[in-house]
Order: C-alpha cells, then sequence, then structure tokens
C-alpha cells in the first residue's frame, strides 16, 4: 500500500473544480502534454513533493464545509495506487471524489489495468479527455474543452455503459 503521493501542491477550498466547496489536490507528473496546458509546472515526474495521505485526509476533516476532493492534476492515473488509497480514505470519510485524467474512460477500462480500476472504484465523477485547445469553451462547468466529459462513473459500473453526469 502506498501512503504517500508526489504533488504539485493543493488548494484548500475550490468553488471551481467541481460541485459544492471541495479540496483539490493537483497530481505532480503528466506525460499527455496537450498544447495549451494550464499547469505545465506539473509535467514532471520528478518536480513538486512526497504528502502523506493521510496529512492530507487530517487537513480535509478539519474544514466542516467541504463536500468534496478532486484529484488534478499533472496525471492522477500516473500514480494509481496512492491516488486510489486517497481516494478510498475520501468516501470512507463521507467526501464526493472527483477525479480529472487526460486518458479518456474507453481507455482506462480497455487497458485492464487493476490499478486503474480501482481508483475508478473510488471515483464518483470522471472528467475524462486531453485538454484539446481547439475545442476549448469557457462556457463549460468543470472543464476546459468540449471534448472532456462529465462521467457518472458508479453509474456507468453498475449499467455497464458509460453515463454522463447531468452537469454536462
Ligand atoms: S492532461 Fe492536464 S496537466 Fe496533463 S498536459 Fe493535459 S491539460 Fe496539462
Amino acid at each position: 500500500m502506498t501512503s504517500q503521493i508526489r504533488i504539485a501542491g493543493v488548494v484548500k477550498e475550490s468553488i471551481v473544480d467541481g460541485p459544492g466547496i471541495r479540496f483539490v489536490v493537483f497530481a505532480q507528473g503528466c506525460h499527455h502534454h496537450c498544447e495549451g496546458c494550464h499547469n505545465p509546472a506539473t509535467h514532471d515526474l520528478s518536480g513538486g513533493h512526497l504528502v502523506s495521505i493521510d496529512t492530507i485526509i487530517a487537513e480535509m476533516k478539519k474544514n466542516p464545509l467541504l463536500d468534496g476532493i478532486t484529484l488534478s492534476g499533472g496525471e492522477p492515473f500516473l500514480q494509481p495506487e496512492g491516488f486510489s488509497e486517497l481516494a478510498k480514505c475520501a468516501q470512507a470519510a463521507g467526501f464526493h471524489v472527483i477525479t480529472y485524467t487526460g486518458y479518456t474512460f474507453e481507455t482506462l477500462l480497455a487497458k485492464k489495468d487493476q490499478r486503474w480500476l480501482r481508483l475508478l472504484r473510488y471515483t464518483d465523477l470522471l472528467v475524462d479527455g486531453r485538454f484539446e485547445e481547439e475545442q476549448k469553451s469557457l462556457l463549460l462547468k468543470f472543464r476546459g474543452s468540449k471534448n472532456q466529459r462529465i462521467i457518472d462513473v458508479n453509474q456507468s459500473q453498475l449499467k455497464n455503459k458509460l453515463i454522463l453526469s447531468k452537469m454536462n
């Protein structure tokens, strides 16, 4: 079990990274290299710093106003053990979990990597796909470009087909 993750940083309260008030954790490391990426400082796999999952959960529990946690990036799926453990602990503490990824939902499922599937299991909503500059829109809720989707992971797994969240 991994008890530490490599992160670029956190935002303790955000209202723009999902519904309600959310604690945001920015994974360090990304290899998608989307043109126009809003967060290039998160790409270096050895940048950022290590933090323990216990520290993050303890920090979240200090704030009674928090609705959930958002795992952003960087690419959380490059550290699937640590981020799935964080997501699991957050859910167990009553928090809603959103995970952002540059992979598509279909790609994540097709690889059949148990570590990726575990992170999906503890994710309530997945915002998927690379940021596409030519599909950029400022009108989208919680997403940067029109190709990205907000997927209801629980419903999709229950019904065995892709179910979009009503937030799209
Ligand atoms: S997936 Fe996200 S962090 Fe990675 S290059 Fe694309 S926009 Fe940037």
